[in-house]
């Protein structure tokens, strides 16, 4: 007798994508696409801009991670999800019948349509992106004698480039910086605290900051702010947000007046209960932050709630987990937000780094011994993996010699 496999196709494979196939069990028939060989460790492309990481260290493959989990890798991008047929046509001309889909597309960079942001912009969103930074600014400060780089977005993705920028060229004194961000703060929505913090360090460097005063249009040589303010700038480096990929529109995973996927609280789309939509992409009735962490959660509940729905069975809420955040500015600064609690220690750069290895290390193809020369080569090239205290506490965080408990603002 044959046994009917149900088919599961996933849609896109980093965090969110990558977490439930890993989960999913053999016996399912599951097909994964994503149009990139690699999964990539997005949360440390900066550290491309300052040498610390180099792009190979933030890869692994995708294909060999799928086919351990001992499912089918499609390198191809998906063109369209058709919820009534229950269909994925990829742009190869590929038609994937499914049971259930799971889309886990991430986001695009968001131009809010600012004139020149396309033209004139680097976009910060890959490995890619971040490598094509760093070359471009290594011609530059060989061929012009002064120059300023602007960042545009002051959230951890920009603030987190400027650390770097300057942890690599802050003694070059032909070099300046700015980072201009929309809202009154940088990293809007943390404490006030940080903002702060990060003003009186910038002070020591050549570092303008520009808040509330959002970009109005791009040209070749600099960024005009709705103030009339011009920022001349010889590369802009854009990390100013992210907008919902075009497929979840045509695909009516999106309809107005919503921004990102709805999805219920267990992660189904509101508009076709065989499609999961998680990650960056979804929109939950309780918003989340679009973190990694969260990605990775949504990933792995999919899973379960996909074979639980194939079974009849309930399915499960996503309960975001309360995690502490870490935000590296560089090598001078690194900041630990824990509900409302932010301290500030250099030596906090060791546990973002350890999360790193551990999840590299565990996800890496390889497994047992072979695992090993990947992983000392990634801890040697990471000149600032001292241990790997992703397991401390906030109170042994405090207990750390040079550390500082911001007051909150
Ligand atoms: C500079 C930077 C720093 C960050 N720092 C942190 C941090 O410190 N901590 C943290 O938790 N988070 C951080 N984040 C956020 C984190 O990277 C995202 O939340 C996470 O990547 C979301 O995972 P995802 O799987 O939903 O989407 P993504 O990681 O964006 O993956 C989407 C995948 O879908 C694929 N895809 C897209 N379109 C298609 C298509 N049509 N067909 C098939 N496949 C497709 C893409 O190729 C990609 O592989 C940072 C982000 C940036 C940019």
């Amino acid at each position: 007798m044959v046994v009917k496999r149900n088919k599961v196709v996933i849609v896109g494979a980093n965090f969110a994508g990558l977490a439930a196939a890993i989960q999913l069990p053999k016996a399912m028939d599951v097909t994964v696409v994503d149009p990139s060989p690699h999964f990539e460790w997005i949360p440390a492309i900066h550290e491309i801009l300052s040498g610390v990481k180099t792009p190979q260290g933030l890869q692994l493959d995708r294909a060999q991670i799928i086919a351990r989990a001992g499912h089918r890798f499609i390198q191809d991008s998906v063109t369209h999800i058709d919820a009534r047929r229950r269909r994925v046509v990829t742009a190869a001309g590929e038609s994937l019948a499914y049971d259930v889909a799971i889309v886990a597309v991430g986001g695009v960079t968001n131009d809010y349509h600012i004139p020149g942001v396309d033209r004139y912009t680097w976009p910060f969103r890959t490995v890619a992106d971040s490598l094509s930074i760093e070359q471009k600014l290594d011609i530059l400060r060989h061929t012009q004698s002064e120059l300023q780089v602007v960042v545009v977005g002051g959230g951890i993705s920009g603030v987190e480039a400027l650390g770097e920028l300057l942890r690599r060229y802050r003694d070059r004194p032909k070099l300046s910086f700015a980072i201009v961000e929309a809202g009154n703060q940088l990293m809007p929505g943390f404490p006030k605290a940080i903002d702060a913090d990060l003003r009186q360090i910038c002070k020591e460097h050549k570092v303008s900051i520009h808040t509330g005063d959002p970009v109005g249009r791009i040209t070749p040589k600099g960024v005009w702010l709705a103030s009339g303010k011009r920022l001349p700038s010889a590369l802009t480096i854009w990390a100013a947000g992210l907008a919902p990929p075009p497929l979840l529109r045509e695909s009516k995973l999106i309809r107005p007046p919503h921004t990102w996927a709805p999805v219920s609280q267990n992660l189904q789309s509101r508009y076709a209960q065989s499609i999961f939509v998680i990650g960056d992409a979804a929109a939950l009735p309780k918003p989340v932050g679009k973190q990694a962490y969260n990605a990775i959660d949504m990933g792995a509940l999919a899973a379960q709630n996909a074979t639980r729905w194939l079974a009849g069975q309930q399915l499960k809420d996503f309960k975001p987990p309360a995690k502490p955040m870490l935000v590296a500015f560089g090598d001078l600064e690194t900041y630990l937000v824990a509900n409302k609690t932010v301290l500030a220690s250099k030596t906090l750069a060791a546990a973002k780094e350890g999360v790193y290895q551990l999840f590299m290390a565990q996800t890496a193809p390889q497994v047992g011994l072979h695992a090993v020369p990947g992983a000392l080569r990634r801890l040697r090239k990471s000149w600032h993996a001292l241990v790997v205290p992703a397991l401390l506490s906030i109170k042994d965080v405090r207990a750390l010699e040079d550390c500082r408990v911001l007051k909150l603002l």
